[in-house]
């Protein structure tokens, strides 16, 4: 019986990798991975190992989740390693939970392997810091589209030196800039949206929550980084946010001085 390891890819540059990353990629017997995975970090896998594209693009499923739970439960009896490739950290968005349940239930040994997650791939690429103490308290990782069993997003978690890291936005940016409107935003609120960061074809966007809608779509992955701190002139606006009389929307928005 081998093992099977839950392994994040990182963000995109193969550089990011962890140590034990590179080293599991050049020892797997087979590999299963996600579509988000870069091709340079494919190019890792050893040349004889077999390599399974489990992703989902655009909607359709090339398998179901239960399908990716027994390959991994099966490949497990039959390679020593066995490794489950996914994009940036393998617990953030990656369904890790399923696999995990389904390899425990199956009396499979796993082991995880953390890798930088998106968000934090995203900040390194804008030069901006999450938590900068001038303007940030908390960081708070969510999306809009978590499919229909997702809980939706939670407002209450969101304060006035929140940094609102929006992974999988969609390509209907209004729609997202209506939704952060609801959730009581302010327009001038600084948005950057972060698109293949740390990869070849990294783009950055500037923007604010009232332009987001605005904003022609940047090729997937991208997400969105929302607060204060999501700006290249953080001193200067620091001091400007949040004047004037909050709408009942914005109360929770208060100045922190
Ligand atoms: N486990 C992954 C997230 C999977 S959800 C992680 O930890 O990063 C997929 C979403 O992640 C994408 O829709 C996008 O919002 C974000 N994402 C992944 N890679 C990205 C990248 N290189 N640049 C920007 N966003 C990325």
């Amino acid at each position: 019986m081998g093992k099977v390891y839950l392994v994040g890819a990182g963000p995109g540059d193969p550089e990011l990798l962890t140590v034990k990353a590179t080293r599991l990629l050049s020892r797997a017997g087979i590999v299963f991975h996600d579509s988000l995975v870069s091709r340079e970090v494919l190019g890792l896998i050893a040349r004889d190992a077999e390599v399974i594209d489990v992703g989902k693009r655009s909607g359709h499923k090339l398998l179901t989740q239960e399908e990716i739970n027994s390959l991994l439960v099966s490949a497990a009896a039959n390679h020593e390693i066995v490794v489950r490739l996914k994009g940036g950290d393998p617990l953030v968005f990656g369904r890790a939970g399923e696999e995990i349940e389904a390899l425990r239930n199956a009396g499979v040994e796993f082991e995880i392997v953390p890798g930088i997650t998106a968000a934090l791939g995203a900040a390194a690429a804008a030069g901006i810091s999450l938590t900068d103490r001038r303007a940030a308290s908390q960081i708070v990782i969510s999306t809009f589209s978590r499919g229909t069993e997702g809980a939706s997003m939670d407002w209450g978690a969101i304060t006035s030196t929140t940094t609102l890291a929006l992974y999988m936005p969609g390509p209907d940016y209004a729609e997202v800039a209506h939704r952060l409107r609801e959730g009581g935003l302010p327009d001038d609120l600084p948005c950057v949206i972060v698109s293949n960061a740390t990869g070849v074809e990294q783009q950055i966007r500037w923007t604010s929550v009232a332009r987001l809608g605005h904003e022609e779509r940047l090729p997937a992955p991208a997400l969105m980084i929302v607060g204060r701190v999501a700006s290249q002139k953080l001193q200067e606006i620091s001091k400007e946010f949040w004047r004037g009389e909050p709408s009942e929307r914005q109360t929770r928005h208060t100045v922190v001085s």
